[in-house]
Order: structure tokens, then C-alpha cells, then sequence
């Protein structure tokens, strides 16, 4: 195993680097075997029916080391009520359902293999610059190994993620500005200060790692079939890659001579869609966003000072032959609740973004209705109770319970 940078090929031994030395290019590891199918490592009983399952192709050197909470093996939902939305789809919708991981989002992954890693370097504290969902993971799984832990988080994040992190005992500082403002602070706590860190842009290199397990996943729950097109929605992109390097390996262990990926769709906000803007105007290199405004907190990342990041993944955006597309508040609320109504999946606004643009693309005939499709539900709804709450809904107040009348004509029982 090596670290290797993504823009010149520079490979660094297994030690905690966030960047490339020579160049500043995104690392990633790189393990010499390539990935084996099937070779799911029954180390640990407990741990078989998490991600940790394929722990022989992830970055924790001794299993010792790892620290789980169960993330990982996560549902994938048929859909059959959603579907019908689709006029004339007549293919497989799937939702890969990540809300159910320990704390509420795939960050858990991420988090899992870069806080064991920490502790296999020796680290005694971490730092997480968080627009909630990885401050949540990381002080969660700090708590459970013990790791200090200290969470940057924008002050607009929603209060339910806020009280949710400082619930696992972690120091949270709300820093003035945008996620990219908490992620410049983090970095200087760790580049100066002794704290590994755990922000889940392309920085760590092991944590990132970590999320071609949701392809792995995928894979075995479709039993090999690969879907045509993945939903996911994108921040700076790690998610994204995680699906294009898993698919990948998966391609090359099965040796399948110009096989080929799932189209990857890459989802963000209107109110913040830098790598989309880019996309549209058939940019190479992403730009900043000024002026994020969105209810998608989970993907509200503006990109400022890592645009790289962004860039990499409308590559690989591109190299799926994917494409980017945003989707309006008002999209993503709609799909919240087909989501939570058709389906029992309660989802948080960037949870449910890769429904509304599955609904957009298809009705712009950008999605082949014979397609297998699989949307990525990425965090739970508890994480934001406050936009629900300001939907419609069917409650009524019952004031004297032997006014059976009234209950009568809410429930539309004839007399
Ligand atoms: C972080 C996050 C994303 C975006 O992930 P990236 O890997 O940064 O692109 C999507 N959904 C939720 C719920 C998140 O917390
Ligand atoms: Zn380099």
C-alpha cells in the first residue's frame, strides 16, 4: 500500500499526508494487489456485516486498530411506489440507504477508516471541519475510541446536526462564514497543532478510500449486475469517487475488457452548484461558488480554497459519462416527501436531491426508462426536523376524546 498523487503520479509511503508534496495534487491510496471479488475477511464476526467486511482491501493495517460503530452494509430498497412518478419507466429503481449508518449518514465510512487510521498513527486528537454530517461521525467515533475531538462547523448548520455532535461529548466551534471558512481552520489545527485531520473533502486519503465499499455493496446486493446510472449527491466529490473507483476495481478484478461504469450522476444544490456550473458551460476546471444558499446543508460546500477538488470530480464525472445537474429547494422538498410518503424513507434535503434530479433528467428523456437506476440516500431527516415542519401535513387536535363525531369526519368513516 502507497499513497500516489492523483495529478503526478509522485507515490509517498502509508503516513498521514493530506496533499502531494511536489505537486498539491489529491492522494489516494494505492494497494498493490488488485481488488479481489468475493474475498470478504471474516476476521471478526462482528464486524461481517458492516463494511469492515472488506477490510483485506481497505487501509487499516492491523484489524486491532479499527473502530466501528457499524457503518457500512447498508439496505438497498426497491422501489415500486416512487417508480409509478415516472411516466413510463419501465426499469428497476433502487435506493441505496445510507440514513441508516450509525449516525445518520455515509460520513460514517469515511470517519470509521480515518479516525482508525489516526489511531494507528498514534494520534491522540482529531479535528473535523463539518457542514454537520462528518462532525457528527467524527465525534461519535472519537467518543467511542476515546480520541479528543474538536468540530468546526459554519454557524448557519442546522441545530438538530449541532446538538447531535455536542451530544458525543465533542468541542464544537461554530466558525463565522461558509464550510469553506471552518475547513481553512481545521487545516491549520492540524498543520501546526498536532490534530489529525478528519475533514471529508479529498484531504484524507484513507477515509476517502473507504467509500468504494458503497460500490462493493452495490455490487454484491445486485448480485454483479451493474446499474446504468448512479445518483449522487456532491459536495466536493469524495461519494462520487468512492462509486467510480469501486466500479473500477470491480471491472478489473472480473479482467471485463472495455467494460465499462455506471453513469455517474453527480447532484447539487441551484444555491450552490459550482462543479454543475462548470459542467454547463463545458468548463475543465471548477470555479468557486459565491454566496451559498441552499436547504441541501450535506452539500452546501462552496469550494473555496480546494476548487481542485471540484475539478476532479467533474473528471470523473465526465468519465463515466455522467452528467451534473442541480435541483432547486423547492425539487428537493418534493422529494423529501415522495420519498418519506411512497417509499418510508425519511431523508434529509441532500438525502433526497438525487430523487429530484432523477425526476428531472428523466422527464428532460436524459434517462433511458428500460434503465436499472440507483439513487444514494445520503442522510437521515432527523438531521433537519425543521424543514419537515414547515410542510403540509395531516394532523388534526382532538380536544375532547368522546367527540367520536369529529374523529368520524377526519377519518371520512360514514355514519
Ligand atoms: C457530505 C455529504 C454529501 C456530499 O459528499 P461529498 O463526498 O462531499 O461529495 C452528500 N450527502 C450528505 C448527507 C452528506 O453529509
Ligand atoms: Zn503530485
Amino acid at each position: 500500500m502507497k499513497l500516489k498523487c492523483i495529478n503526478c503520479a509522485e507515490t509517498y509511503p502509508p503516513e498521514m499526508l493530506y496533499s502531494c508534496i511536489k505537486c498539491d495534487g489529491i492522494l489516494e491510496v494505492y494497494y498493490e494487489k488488485d481488488f479481489v471479488k468475493n474475498d470478504s475477511n471474516s476476521f471478526n464476526a462482528n464486524l461481517s456485516n458492516t463494511m469492515w467486511r472488506y477490510s483485506s482491501q481497505l487501509s487499516v493495517e492491523h484489524h486491532d486498530n479499527i473502530i466501528s460503530l457499524h457503518e457500512g452494509g447498508t439496505p438497498l430498497h426497491f422501489s415500486d411506489r416512487y417508480k409509478k412518478e415516472l411516466d413510463g419507466f419501465q426499469g428497476e429503481l433502487y435506493f441505496k440507504d445510507e440514513t441508516v449508518n450509525p449516525t445518520g449518514s455515509f460520513k460514517d465510512r469515511l470517519i470509521s477508516t480515518a479516525i482508525s487510521k489516526a489511531k494507528e498513527f498514534g494520534y491522540e486528537k482529531v479535528v473535523c471541519a463539518s457542514s454537520g454530517n462528518a462532525g457528527a461521525s467524527a465525534a461519535a467515533y472519537a467518543a467511542k475510541s476515546g480520541i479528543e475531538v474538536v468540530i468546526l462547523a459554519p454557524q448557519s448548520t442546522p441545530k438538530e446536526k449541532i446538538v447531535q455532535i455536542l451530544s458525543y461529548g465533542a468541542t464544537v466551534l461554530l466558525v463565522k462564514g461558509h464550510y469553506s471558512d471552518s475547513y481553512k481552520l481545521a487545516k491549520d489545527l492540524s498543520e501546526n497543532y498536532g490534530f489529525c485531520n478528519l475533514s471529508t473533502t479529498f484531504l484524507n486519503p484513507y477515509g476517502t478510500d473507504a467509500l468504494k465499499t458503497v460500490a462493493y455493496e452495490l455490487d454484491n446486493q445486485l448480485k454483479g449486475e451493474m446499474p446504468d446510472y448512479v445518483l449522487i449527491p456532491v459536495g466536493a466529490g469524495p461519494l462520487l469517487k468512492g462509486l467510480y473507483q469501486g466500479y473500477s476495481e470491480l471491472n478489473k478484478s472480473l479482467k471485463s475488457v472495455g467494460a465499462t461504469i455506471p453513469k455517474l450522476i453527480g447532484v447539487q444544490a441551484e444555491g450552490c452548484s459550482p462543479i454543475v456550473s462548470a459542467f454547463e458551460s463545458d468548463q475543465e476546471i471548477v470555479s468557486a461558488w459565491e454566496g451559498s444558499n441552499t436547504i441541501a446543508s450535506g452539500i452546501s460546500d462552496p469550494l473555496i480554497g480546494y476548487e481542485k477538488d471540484g475539478t476532479y470530480t467533474l473528471k470523473l464525472i465526465r468519465e463515466s459519462k455522467g452528467v451534473a445537474i442541480s435541483v432547486t429547494d423547492e425539487e428537493i422538498k418534493k422529494a423529501m416527501q415522495d420519498l418519506s410518503q411512497l417509499e418510508g424513507i425519511f431523508a434529509e434535503p441532500t438525502g433526497a436531491a438525487p430523487l429530484a434530479a432523477l425526476k428531472k433528467l428523466y422527464e428532460k428523456n436524459m434517462i433511458d426508462p428500460n434503465s436499472r437506476v440507483v439513487c444514494l440516500i445520503t442522510g437521515h431527516g432527523f438531521k433537519d426536523m425543521n424543514i419537515y415542519q414547515k410542510m403540509d401535513n395531516n394532523i388534526h387536535y382532538i380536544d375532547n376524546v368522546n367527540d367520536i363525531d369529529s374523529v368520524r369526519r377526519i377519518l371520512n368513516i360514514p355514519t
